[in-house]
């Protein structure tokens, strides 16, 4: 049962405002707010950081290019100081080896050696000693009485190696002039290859001093020449305590040599601790590294200026985007928590209204369609069955003496019996195009689309069965129980009848069955 054009208009009407929609996209709305919000935060953060990181990376590459650039300069001096003494040395060795040592031409060689020393500024001495480490002859002039050098590292190298190249020994400080020199040797072998004694030239650690003193290397950067055994020859600060130190254990010897003659790394120092920027290199033809290396704190402190000055106004700019988003945010919720309180005023007027309608149509003792909806329903239902001409059927149904009913049994136990007769005949027509109403009083109708007489004459006949076995007890009645009488009208669809035709046809109908005796169906012709 039912009135697919008025309640199928309800229906509409309510899935129309229904609010889940709106209320998800204004959700999603502020989610996408937040979410950009928080995207572009992140994503700025993540710029700003890989930019600092970038700079850092680029502050620490470029001062380990200064340094490779400084190794490779100092490499080059330090080369060509040693080498032009190293040459001398050469030519010494060369001339007793072939000439022989003897007294006179001791004392000539000694005229050559001081002769050669005033020629180099950066030469502290030329000397040399025989096999057991007695002076023969030194460029200083007078010889210390009985001096003996064979303790020195230098001597006892070369009485225990027969290399020829030349050896820098650890610096020391001098025995004759109390200065810091370095010292470069050559062996001097007998004709049969055996030892002969040692040529050894010294220089003044000054030489190299006064030109890394002259870098500019920041409070904390270090200047190192290294010997090939580790031992430190020159550092720059200049500590007499650190001369000679080992640095086998550092990382210059552990893991930058091995890894090649020159180079660059960032690494702490074995002497003090302190991170350093770092640039290497051996220097060519001498068992020699030197080590340049400056400050990372200091490289990195302008870069830290900047990093510093980068995170501010990042930070700023964030801060701000965050209070405006907020605020955006806050906004945006209030303005949702508006539009869903109006929304729910929508709905509940929209929900009102829908009752106020359903009242509108249907009857409030039976629950059945109203007079109201009838005359609207058989109006719609006479216009489908022309267009369509199909067949449309109609039952006036009347309680019988119902009046005294009434006056038997009261009006509340008569508007029960009403209840009740509309509920059996809601129950005896079951497709669901069909509609029952109220027509007034105690008079129903029940209107059949698609229905022809015959089928709606079986139908009244089933609801008055039904009413009189419900077995209502009315000792005035038909039967002693009350009944109903029904008037069964079928519509032409050809014919310009109009609705009060239908139902005045079977009203007469219905007149006929009360004036037959009533508890019966009978139909209009
Ligand atoms: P019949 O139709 O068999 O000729 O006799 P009747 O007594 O039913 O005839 P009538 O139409 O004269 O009486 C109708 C009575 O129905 C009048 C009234 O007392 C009763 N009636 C109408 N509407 C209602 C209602 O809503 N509730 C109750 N309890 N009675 C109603
Ligand atoms: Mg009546
Ligand atoms: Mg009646």
């Amino acid at each position: 049962m039912g009135h697919p054009s008025v309640n199928d208009r309800i229906e509409q009407s309510r899935h129309g405002v229904s609010l889940v929609p709106e209320q998800a996209v204004a959700r999603l709305k502020v989610r996408s707010v937040v979410f950009l919000l928080v995207a572009v935060c992140l994503s700025m953060t993540a710029i700003v950081i890989w930019e600092v990181w970038n700079s850092r990376q680029y502050h620490l590459h470029d001062k380990e290019v200064a340094m490779s650039n400084l190794a490779q300069t100092l490499a080059s001096q330090a080369q060509a100081a040693i080498k032009q003494s190293d040459t001398l040395l050469f030519t010494i060795v060369d001339r007793l080896e072939n000439d022989g040592i003897d007294q006179a031409r001791l004392s000539g060689l000694e005229r050559l050696l001081r002769a050669q020393r005033s020629e180099l500024g950066q030469l502290h001495g030329l000397f040399v000693y025989d096999e057991k480490g007695q002076w023969i002859a030194n460029s200083n002039g007078a010889t210390v009485p009985n001096a003996n050098n064979a303790d020195r590292g230098y001597f006892i190298f070369h009485r225990d190696h027969p290399d020829r190249g030349p050896h820098i020994g650890p610096s020391i400080k001098s025995r004759s002039s109390g200065e810091w020199i370095m010292t470069v040797s050559r062996r001097i072998n007998h004709p049969d290859g055996s030892f002969a004694g040692v040529a050894l030239a010294t220089i003044y650690l000054s030489h190299f001093l006064a030109l890394y003193n002259s870098i500019d290397m920041g409070s904390n950067g270090v200047i190192n020449l290294i010997a090939d055994d580790a031992s430190i020859v020159v550092r720059r600060p200049f500590k007499e305590a650190e001369i000679g130190t080992s640095v086998a254990k550092g990382p210059l010897f552990m893991q930058l040599l091995p890894k090649g003659d020159s180079g660059t790394a960032t690494v702490p120092s074995y002497i003090d601790g302190i991170e350093r920027v770092v640039g290497f290199r051996r220097v060519e033809g001498y068992p020699l590294i030197i080590f340049a290396a400056l400050n990372k704190e200091e490289v990195l402190a302008g870069w830290r200026e900047q990093a510093l000055l980068s995170a501010s106004i990042v930070s700023l700019f964030l801060g701000f985007l965050g209070v405006f988003g907020y605020r955006l945010i806050r906004l945006m919720r209030q303005q949702n928590h508006v539009q869903s309180v109006l929304l729910d005023a929508q709905e509940k007027l929209i929900e009102v209204n829908r009752s106020l309608e359903l009242l509108a149509l249907e009857d409030a003792l039976t629950g059945l369609s109203n007079r109201r909806q009838f005359d609207l329903f058989i109006l719609a239902e006479m216009g489908r069955a022309r267009r369509n001409q199909t067949h449309l059927a109609l039952l006036m149904i009347d309680v019988d003496h119902f009046k005294s009913f009434n006056d038997l049994y009261g009006h509340v136990a008569g508007d029960e019996s009403l209840r009740n007769i509309s509920t059996i005949i809601s129950d005896n027509i079951k497709r669901p195009g069909d509609l029952a109403a109220r027509y007034g009083g105690e008079e129903f109708t029940v209107v059949l689309p698609g229905t022809d007489y015959v089928g709606a004459f079986l139908v009244a006949e089933k609801i008055r069965r039904a009413v009189q076995q419900a077995g209502i007890t009315h000792s005035k009645g038909v039967e002693g129980t009350v009944t109903v009488s029904l008037g069964v009208c079928g519509y032409n669809p050809a014919s310009q009848d109009k609705p009060n035709d239908l139902v005045s046809a079977a009203d007469k109908a219905l007149y006929v069955a009360k004036a037959s005796g009533r508890n019966m169906s009978v139909i209009a012709n």
